[in-house]
């Protein structure tokens, strides 16, 4: 049966437990008729992300941020994005057929890249981070919407969304945001804070619409810089300017209908 809601592809990490989730479901899917996608470019409705969240990020990046929705398995990880837990397939093959989800559509990041070689952009879903290439700290100035703001000198600074605030934003002292408020999160990494040097330390939110300009400063200029997407990265030598905004893209992950971010939250970090 290829039903209007499209194919379905699964993808799941290595793990046992993965494996035999992705049988039981596998073996679920084809009994109810539907057709299971064997590539994520024959654009499947569903994409079935089973293992982490670092697994849900892999696919996500893999497939180069898909239109498909997604809904995640948790197989024995944190899970902040996943919705089902293996035990739960059978609610999910209900639900899905009933239109019984909601759809949670999560902003991304996005950063452009200006080096003497050209122009080059990276998408994240939780965060992007700026970072140096060997151990010394990075020196870098920022503007906001073309107005210089601060120079920042220490590890980095990570500019986070609402969905990647409960990741290495949270780990830095950064705020938890709730998805429903589109905002971008600019967190230091160890900022150094002397008479020689000065920066915010504490994050800064800003509106969807502006956009963050950041430029090496002389110190750090010959220097390769690292941009770090998800906890993939990509260096770069004679970066010029690197602007930071909200991505174009989104990601569509589904939910059950009782879903609910703070209790989510409430699970994995105080429970
Ligand atoms: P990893 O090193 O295996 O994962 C780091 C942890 O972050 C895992 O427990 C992962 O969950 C969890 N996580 C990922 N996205 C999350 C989110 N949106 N909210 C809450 N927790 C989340 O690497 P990975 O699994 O590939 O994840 C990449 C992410 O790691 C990066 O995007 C970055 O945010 C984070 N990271 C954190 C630190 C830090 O906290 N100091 C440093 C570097 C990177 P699972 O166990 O379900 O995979
Ligand atoms: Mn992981």
């Amino acid at each position: 049966m290829e039903t209007s809601k499209g194919k379905i592809y699964i993808y799941s990490n290595g793990t046992s437990s993965s494996k035999e989730t992705r049988r039981r479901l596998e073996e679920k899917l084809e009994k109810s008729g539907y057709s299971l996608a064997k590539s994520p470019t024959e654009d499947p409705g569903l994409i079935v992300v089973i293992g982490g969240d670092g697994t849900l990020l892999e696919a996500i990046h893999k497939f180069e941020f898909p239109e498909s929705k997604f809904i995640g398995i948790n197989t024995g990880h944190l899970g902040f994005f996943q919705e089902l837990m293996p035990n739960q397939l059978d609610d999910f093959m209900f639900n899905y057929r009933e239109d019984k989800f909601t759809i949670q559509e999560l902003s991304t990041v996005e950063i452009r890249v200006k080096t003497d070689d050209g122009s080059f952009h990276h998408t994240g879903l939780n965060e992007i981070a700026i970072k140096g290439s060997d151990n010394h700290s990075i020196h870098l100035n920022m503007s906001i919407d073309g107005s210089f703001i601060q120079r920042f000198s220490g590890d980095g600074v990570v500019i986070a969304t609402p969905a990647g605030s409960t990741a290495y934003n949270y780990s830095l002292g950064g705020s938890i945001v709730d998805p429903r408020v589109n905002v971008l999160q600019l967190t230091p990494i160890a900022p150094m804070n002397t008479i020689a040097y000065r920066s915010f330390t504490s994050s800064i939110l800003l509106p969807p619409e502006l956009i963050l300009g950041i430029s090496p400063d002389s110190r750090t200029d010959e220097k390769p810089i690292r941009i770090v997407f998800d906890g993939y990265f990509k260096e770069y030598k004679n970066v010029k300017s690197m602007e930071v905004s909200m991505g174009r893209k989104t990601v569509k992950l589904l939910r059950f209908e009782n879903y609910d971010f703070w209790a989510k939250v409430k699970s994995k970090f105080l429970l």
